[in-house]
């Protein structure tokens, strides 16, 4: 059976969500970006390219097996689904943001009655009734950000990430709401008739994401610094050894590091003896 994907057809999430499917092995194809849906080529599965908002909805009523789009819609949309991986992009929060000159700071300060402008209605109406708050919830589709100095709204609900749009216009954060990034979500249905083909793509983004993380690196080094060298890495299953033809007084090492190790690594080796150190990305890993 076809797996049914959706994916953010534009907007923040896009290139991202493309890149680690992509990257896990699935041929979209050359024209992948002009069209609304994909057939992919290697693999029984169809993406289907559509607004980030719209994806919990298409998920939930089984049109897609499973989808890629950000904890905020999902939250907003307000559907059953079931998140299935995080993927650690597209970081940012839900908040109440106030005009700097209104002297409000907290939510207790906001009076009842306050129109609220922003495109997350539905979060927002719960979090304001939990509050126990009256306000007016006007919905915008974008651009919340400059309805109170327009005067269509007292203050608004949106997604921050740096802070810098709300400073531009004036506005102070008072409470965030909720916190975002982009996960993977299924379909319940889906996920019980379908658990293998959608473990499999689950766990071949999963491996790109690992990898990322990770540098793959070989070096020369005496023969005698193999205990020390072994100290220094002891991760995954500890260094590959092998020997070098020829060279009967030196060995070449192979290992996994972190990304963020390489620079010490880089050193300590230097510093027993060692040579040739070379880096390179690694595609995939799977734990
Ligand atoms: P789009 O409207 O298609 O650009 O997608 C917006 C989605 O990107 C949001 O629903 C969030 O999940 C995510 N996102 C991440 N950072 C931000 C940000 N600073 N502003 C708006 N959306 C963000």
């Amino acid at each position: 059976m076809t797996l049914k994907m959706a994916v953010p057809n534009k907007g923040r999430l896009n290139e991202r969500a493309v890149e680690l499917l992509t990257k896990s092995g699935l041929d979209l194809g050359e024209s992948w970006g002009r069209k609304l849906y994909v057939a992919v080529k290697n693999k029984d599965i169809e993406i289907i390219f559509v607004r980030a908002q719209d994806i919990p909805v298409f998920v939930h009523s089984g049109a897609v097996d499973i989808g890629i789009t950000g904890q905020d819609q999902i939250a907003n949309a307000d559907v059953d689904v079931e998140e299935i991986k995080k993927l650690e992009f597209g970081h940012c929060r839900l908040s109440v943001a106030v005009p700097e000159a209104s002297g409000i700071k907290s939510v207790s300060d906001i009076p009842d009655g306050s129109r609220v402008a922003t495109s997350f209605g539905t979060v927002a109406k719960k979090f304001f009734d939990s509050h126990g708050k009256k306000v007016d919830i006007i919905p915008v589709t974008g651009a919340a950000e400059i309805m109170p100095y327009m005067g269509v709204s007292d203050f608004i609900v949106d997604l921050v990430s740096s802070g810098s749009t709300l400073k531009t216009n004036r506005l102070i954060e008072i409470q965030t709401i909720l916190e975002s990034q982009a996960v993977i979500i299924a379909n319940r249905d889906s996920l019980s008739r379908n658990q293998n083909d959608i473990s499999n793509i689950v766990n071949a983004i999963g491996s790109v994401m690992n990898a990322e993380q990770k540098k793959y690196l070989m070096a020369v080094i005496p023969v005698e610094k193999i205990e020390e060298i072994q100290q220094i890495f002891p991760g995954l299953a500890g260094p590959t050894i092998m020997n070098i033809a020829g060279h009967p007084d030196k060995v070449a090492i192979h290992v996994v590091i972190g990304k963020n190790e390489i620079y010490d690594a880089v050193n300590d080796i230097k510093k027993l003896g060692g040579e040739g150190v070379l880096t390179l990305n690694i595609d995939g890993l799977v734990d």
